[in-house]
Parts: structure tokens; C-alpha cells; sequence
């Protein structure tokens, strides 16, 4: 589904990815893990085109996609979530995933969060592809509560929906189960499980080493920017070079 050939990124002189070659296989749920600070959001940021890599190569299904914009690369079926839900809490669960239907239609963010002509002209569009991307993430039956009464796992998945509004084929998910607790960390796995059953490729990442064991197929280890392991997880947990990374903090 997608290659990065030697991709790197410097912020003055910290090199927070550097020189990684790697593929997320189609079909597949790829982890990324590595201590706080490793680059594992930056990562993220240059493949969804937040960042311009300062060297290196991203190859979606053959294309180069290096040098897209955030909005050309999501055009091309990559969509991701962010460490900290960006949801309007005082808006309701449907609203919140129309806004997600509308930043990728022609309306735009700006013209959604207006409500310009535009903006009204889909409004059909939007609230049956909200309501669409909510089914997929179980949420059809919240739909009208305010986003901000949903639990922490909820509120996690309103984020899922906005991203699956783009109709994505790789979906993006940094640190989805942060803040959850055992029993919430479950059943988002099972709703990961399911969209990748649908046809979705999945990447995410997580800094808890025992949380992706379970549920990813392929794991890559970055330790500095670096990509110091990758593997299945069983190659990954007995990898030496892994071991002294989380030990070493
Ligand atoms: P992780 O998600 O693995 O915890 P990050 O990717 O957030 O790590 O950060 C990796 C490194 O890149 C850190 O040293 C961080 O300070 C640095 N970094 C990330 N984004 C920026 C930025 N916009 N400007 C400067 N430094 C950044
Ligand atoms: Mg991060």
C-alpha cells in the first residue's frame, strides 16, 4: 500500500526521523512503536503531508505522494486521527462527522464551519455520508448527542468517523487508545479489527509495547528517529535492539 524509502526530517539539528525504509502492506495492520520523542507522530505528519520530508520518498500504490499537500494526499485515500481528538465537543456526533464529510468535499472546512451557500448546497451529502461513517464506527444510535457527553472511547471514535468520512484506504491513527481503559482499549482493537475485515489498511501508533501485540500484523520500532526493528510481533518483543530501547527509556 505504501513505501517510504529513506525518509527523513530535520528540525534545526535534531533529526526526528531519519533514513527510514519501510512498507505498510494493503490489508494489514502496521504498528508503530518507540519510547516518547522516538518520531513515531512525526512520522505520521510527513506521510499525511503535515511535514515536508527533508530527504527520502513516499510511494501510495506506486505514486510518489512526497510532495502533496495535506489535502491532495488525503484526496488519494490516506486520512489519519491525532494524538489529542480534535472534536467539537458542543456540536453533536452527527455534526462533528458532517464536518468531516465536508472538509474533503469542495465546500472546505472554512465554508463548513460558516454554513455558506455552498456549504447548505451539501448538506444532504454531508449528513448521509456522517451518517455512513458513523454506522461503520458504531455510533449510529448516538448520532444526536452532544459530542462532548460521549465517553473517552466515544469520543475516540467520532474521531474515527471523521477520518473515514474521506473514504479512505489507509487510515492513520496516532495513539487511538490514550486516555482508555482496559475495557475501552478492547473494543476500539475490535473496531480496528473490523474496518480492516471492510478492506481498510491500517497504521497506528502506540508507545504501549503490550497494547499492539495482540492486534498488529507487522510492527516498526523507531528509537530516535530512527527504524531500529521490524517484524512481527513476536519478532519484534525478543528483538534485542527493542528491549534495550524501552529499558533505556
Ligand atoms: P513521538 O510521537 O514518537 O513521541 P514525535 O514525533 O512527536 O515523537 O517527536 C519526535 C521528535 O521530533 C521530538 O524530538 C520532537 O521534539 C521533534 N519535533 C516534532 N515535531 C517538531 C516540530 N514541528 N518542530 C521541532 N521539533 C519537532
Ligand atoms: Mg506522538
Amino acid at each position: 500500500m505504501l513505501d517510504v524509502q529513506g525518509l527523513g526530517i530535520r528540525f534545526g539539528g535534531n533529526h526526528a526521523v531519519r533514513d527510514v525504509t519501510a512498507s505498510l502492506p494493503a490489508g494489514q495492520i502496521t504498528a508503530i512503536i518507540g519510547p516518547n520523542g522516538a518520531g513515531k507522530s512525526t512520522f505520521f505528519n510527513l506521510i499525511s503531508g503535515f511535514y515536508q520530508p527533508t530527504s527520502g520518498r513516499i510511494v501510495l500504490e506506486g505514486q510518489d505522494i512526497t510532495r502533496l499537500k495535506t489535502h491532495e494526499v488525503v484526496g488519494r485515500g490516506v486520512a489519519r486521527t491525532f494524538q489529542t481528538t480534535t472534536i467539537y465537543r458542543e456540536l453533536s456526533v452527527l455534526e462533528n462527522a458532517m464536518i468531516g464529510h465536508r472538509v474533503r468535499t469542495k465546500a472546505g472546512l472554512l465554508d463548513a464551519l460558516l454554513r455558506t451557500g455552498r456549504e447548505r448546497q451539501d448538506e444532504a451529502g454531508s449528513r448521509a455520508g456522517g451518517l455512513r461513517a458513523l454506522e461503520r464506527v458504531g455510533l449510529a444510535g448516538q448520532a444526536h448527542l452532544s459530542a462532548g457527553a460521549l465517553s473517552q472511547e466515544g469520543q475516540k471514535r467520532v474521531g474515527i468517523a471523521m477520518a473515514l468520512c474521506s473514504d479512505p484506504r489507509l487510515l492513520l491513527l496516532d495513539e487511538p487508545a490514550a486516555g482508555m481503559n482496559p475495557e475501552e482499549t478492547v473494543n476500539l482493537m475490535a473496531l480496528i479489527r473490523e474496518l480492516v475485515a471492510g478492506g481498510l489498511t491500517v497504521a497506528l501508533v502506540e508507545h504501549k509495547m503490550s497494547l499492539v501485540m495482540g492486534l498488529a500484523d507487522r510492527i516498526l520500532v523507531l528509537h530516535h528517529g530512527q527504524l531500529i526493528a521490524q517484524g512481527t510481533p513476536e519478532e519484534v518483543r525478543t528483538d534485542p535492539a527493542v528491549i534495550e530501547a524501552y529499558l533505556g527509556g
